[in-house]
């Protein structure tokens, strides 16, 4: 079975570090990596694509370019 999973996208060469987006995260799929002092996915499989780490980022340095909407369909 194929798993796909659509994650936000991080620009890292705009990213100051702030760690504001894993703190943001309701789902803890992101956290700060110790070492490089970057995001990164640590969960993946937990984000739900809600848009927060986009929203808090001073940087905008995330991206969810996807719009994923539920409806019926015609
Ligand atoms: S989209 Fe939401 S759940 Fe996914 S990493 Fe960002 S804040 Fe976390
Ligand atoms: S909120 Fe933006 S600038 Fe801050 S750590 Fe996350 S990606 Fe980097």
């Amino acid at each position: 079975m194929t798993n796909t999973h659509v994650l936000p996208v991080i620009e890292l060469s705009l990213c100051i570090r702030c760690g504001a987006c894993a703190a943001a995260c309701p789902e803890h799929a992101l956290a700060m990596d110790i070492e490089s002092d970057t995001p990164f996915f640590a969960k993946p499989e937990a984000c739900t694509y809600c848009t927060e780490c986009e929203a808090v980022c001073p940087q905008n340095a995330i991206q969810c370019p996807l719009t994923i909407t539920w409806g019926t369909q015609e």
